[in-house]
This record gives C-alpha cells, sequence and structure tokens, in this order.
C-alpha cells in the first residue's frame, strides 16, 4: 500500500510541468519539508540578487538618486503586476501598508460614504485582524453600526445563501476571505459578489490566502473592493507591503480616512493643503517601503510566467493526493480533515484535527530522533494546517509528510513535547 502511494507520488512529480519552478527558490541544506507557504512564502532565488542590488549599490552607491533612477515607479510597476495575479485593471491596484490596514482604509471609506445603513455583515471563518478592524472602527467612528457575524455550522465552510439572506437594505458592507484561512474554504465570489449587490451591500474581499494559488477573476466578477497579503502564496517576503482593489467607478466616490502626502495630488510640490490625488493613489499614505517592495517582484515573476492556471491545477492534484494520503493512513489514528473535500470548495492548504496537534506539530517541526524536519502551522484549539504552494511542494514531500505524521502518532513520539506554548509565532 505504501509502496503504491511513493510510487504514485514519484510518477507525478516526473511529470509535473511547473517541475522547474522548485529551483527558483533558495532552500538552505537543512533537510525539510516546508507546508507553510501559505503563512510565509519562500525566498525566490532572484530576490536575494535582487536586495544585495537594492541594498548595496541603489540605497548604498546612489542614495537619494535612487528615487527617481529606481525606486519612484515600483509601487506602479508592483501592482501593474498583482493587477495581471487578481485580474484586474492596472489603475485599480495600489501596492502598499499592510492588509490590516488596507482593510481599516477601505471599510473606513464605505462607511463614510454609505447613507442610511447601518450594518457590517462578515462570518465566524473569517481571520481575526479583519473582525479587529471591523470592531476598532465602528467602536470609534460608526457606533450607529452593527456588526453582524454569519456562523458557520461545521466550522468548515458556509452556504451562500445563508450569508446572502442576512443582507438587508441597512446593510452597507458584506467583507470575507475569498480562502479562509484555517479550514481553506473557496467562497463563490462571483455568485456572492452578485447577489450582495443586487441587495444594494458593497463587497469586500480578503484575497490572502488565494492570490497566487486561486485565479482570481476581479474584473470577471464585477467584484468592488478587495485587499491582500503579498508574503504568503505571492511568495514576497515577511511583512512584504499588501496590495488594495477598488474598481474603478468606485474609486472617485470613496475616500480615504489617512491624509498623507503620499495620496496627494502633487505630493513634491508640498502644498500645505491636501488635494486628493485622482487615481487609486489617493489611498497612498506615507512613503513606499523600498525594500520590501522591492522584493515583491520576483514573486510575482514566477508566478507569471508559470501560469495561474498550471498552478491551480497543480494545487487541486496535490490536495486531492494529500487528502487520500489522509484517509489512507491518518484517519484511523484519530485525525479529522476539518477542509472541504471538494477540491472547487478550497484553496490550496489542508487542514487537519487531532486533540494531541499541538504536540504531534512540535515533534514535526523539531524531531528528537533523526526523522525528517516538516514545518506546517498550528491553529488553536487543535488544527495542523498543511499548506501546499505548488511552485516548491512536491508530491514527494506530501507523501513522506503523511507517512512522518503517522510514524509521530503511533511511535508516540509527540508524547516527548511539552503541551504548553513556549513559541510567540506558530
Ligand atoms: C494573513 C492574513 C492577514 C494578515 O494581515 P496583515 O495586516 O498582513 O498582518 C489578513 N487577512 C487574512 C485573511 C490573512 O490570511
Amino acid at each position: 500500500m505504501i509502496q503504491k502511494y511513493l510510487e504514485q507520488a514519484n510518477e507525478l512529480d516526473s511529470s509535473d510541468v511547473l517541475k522547474k519552478y522548485r529551483d527558483k527558490f533558495f532552500t538552505s541544506g537543512e533537510n525539510l519539508i516546508y507546508l507553510d507557504g501559505n503563512s510565509l512564502g519562500r525566498l525566490p532565488v532572484e530576490t536575494i540578487r535582487l536586495m544585495e542590488q537594492a541594498v548595496k549599490h541603489q540605497w548604498g552607491e546612489r542614495l537619494i538618486r535612487s528615487w527617481n533612477e529606481n525606486w519612484i515607479n515600483l509601487p506602479e510597476r508592483t501592482a501593474s503586476k498583482i493587477a495581471q495575479i487578481v485580474g484586474a485593471r492596472d489603475d485599480e491596484i495600489f501596492v502598499g501598508d499592510s492588509t490590516s490596514i488596507n482593510l481599516y482604509k477601505l471599510v473606513f471609506g464605505v462607511l463614510k460614504t454609505s447613507q442610511n445603513k447601518s450594518q457590517i455583515l462578515t462570518d465566524n471563518l473569517n481571520f481575526p485582524s479583519d473582525h479587529y478592524i471591523l470592531q476598532g472602527i465602528v467602536e470609534n467612528h460608526f457606533p450607529n453600526y452593527e456588526i453582524i457575524i454569519a456562523k458557520s455550522n461545521d466550522n468548515i465552510s458556509i452556504e451562500t445563501n445563508q450569508l446572502v439572506e442576512l443582507i438587508n437594505e441597512k446593510t452597507a458592507l458584506l467583507t470575507l476571505s475569498h480562502a479562509a484561512y484555517k479550514s481553506s474554504f473557496l467562497y463563490d465570489m462571483k455568485k456572492i459578489t452578485k447577489a450582495a449587490q443586487e441587495k444594494g451591500a458593497i463587497v469586500l474581499w480578503d484575497l490572502s490566502h488565494s492570490a497566487g494559488v486561486v485565479p482570481i477573476k476581479l474584473k470577471e466578477c464585477n467584484a468592488d473592493l478587495a485587499i491582500g497579503c503579498t508574503y504568503k502564496y505571492l511568495n514576497g517576503g515577511p511583512g512584504a507591503p499588501a496590495f488594495l482593489y477598488i474598481r474603478k467607478d468606485l474609486q472617485e466616490k470613496l475616500i480615504n480616512p489617512i491624509w498623507g502626502w503620499f495620496g496627494d495630488q502633487r505630493p513634491f510640490e508640498f502644498n500645505l493643503e491636501y488635494k486628493h490625488a485622482d487615481s487609486i493613489n489617493k489611498f497612498g499614505v506615507g512613503t513606499p517601503n523600498i525594500l520590501s517592495l522591492a522584493a515583491i517582484e520576483p514573486g510575482l515573476n514566477i508566478i507569471i510566467e508559470a501560469g495561474i492556471e498550471n498552478i491551480r491545477k497543480k494545487s487541486i492534484d496535490e490536495t486531492n493526493f494529500l487528502i487520500e494520503l489522509i484517509k489512507q493512513f491518518l484517519l484511523p489514528i484519530d485525525f479529522s480533515i476539518s477542509s472541504p473535500l471538494k477540491s472547487d470548495l478550497r484553496g490550496s492548504h489542508i487542514s487537519i484535527k487531532h486533540d494531541e496537534a499541538f504536540r504531534i506539530s512540535k515533534a514535526m517541526i523539531a524531531p528528537k530522533n533523526n526523522g525528517i524536519k516538516i514545518i506546517p502551522d498550528f491553529r488553536p484549539p487543535n488544527n495542523i494546517r498543511l499548506g501546499i504552494a505548488p511552485l516548491y511542494t512536491s508530491f514527494k514531500d506530501i507523501f513522506n509528510s503523511i507517512i512522518r505524521i503517522r510514524e509521530i502518532v503511533e511511535t508516540g513520539e509527540y508524547k516527548l513535547y511539552p503541551r504548553a506554548k513556549e513559541d510567540l509565532v506558530t
């Protein structure tokens, strides 16, 4: 049985049309399987060269001259590549700030310009920071608003109808993650957007867990607003600037609550009165984070070259293979699957559950014997997320990981690890 799956993994790897991309990412000598590309993508080899250039040459040698020589157009160049990946127009994407801050700007902008509305709708599968941003805006600026939270029955997915039925004439905004961070549930962007718009609500999608691995068609879905990270499947580096999307016809209406010089029409005229830019740049605030912005480009180039449809196809094949192995080897030892089983209903990570998930994840990351190291991530109370990044995760990685997890449980190896959480970042 095991042999059959190993052979299958090897066959799938040898016929993989994306296999050459694995070498475009840096790996150290460590024998490591990395299943956390949905949290922090791997480092593209090209980024190392580019960073050396940006730090030593552009910053070190050219100093402030680099603004005109290299940096001033960098945000727009990066935005145009992200636009390609998420199916938007170049002038609908702004790159900068963090996902949380971009969410703040957009939600504030919507509430400020909505009339006779008093509700924001989201669900309990959405990311905590997204909830916090909503709570802070309501508490501090819009106390007449109420946040309605739709509840998933199984903590995995939620029906489109359940969401749509909660939208009424008081709903200003519906905001959801496109792929849920814990379960990987993938929402039907087109259907939900259309239904919400018909009921007069604006829809904001958080693309953090889908950008770079799921084909996103903002234009085709007539999406209103979106935000997303660049450090997950886009491989932009830790804390790399996020992006924000506003459909062209909404840009004039929405206001940015934070008025800074990079949102001004002519920042370098140094006028003392703010006049917002007449473009997506209105959503800029301060000086772009040039070094981490520069680090995004190589990852985007790889995705554009590999093709998002090819990436999605491999992601589906790999998550299907992963689920088959989980069913075969892990369900009998008290694991359960907390992601959708149908591939069109999920993104590219699979969440599994076990009462001892925390200690099992510790044994995966830091084996005490000579076992292979695997980095997944743990999400409380008892989820292990296995992130599949098709550009560098192989079928063999998936096979080896499942066999190793089984070993950790069957030998009781996880019992060598303390129950208490000691690391700040899991
Ligand atoms: C990762 C993630 C974020 C992170 O936001 P930051 O501001 O970059 O910390 C936000 N939303 C979702 C859905 C995420 O998955």
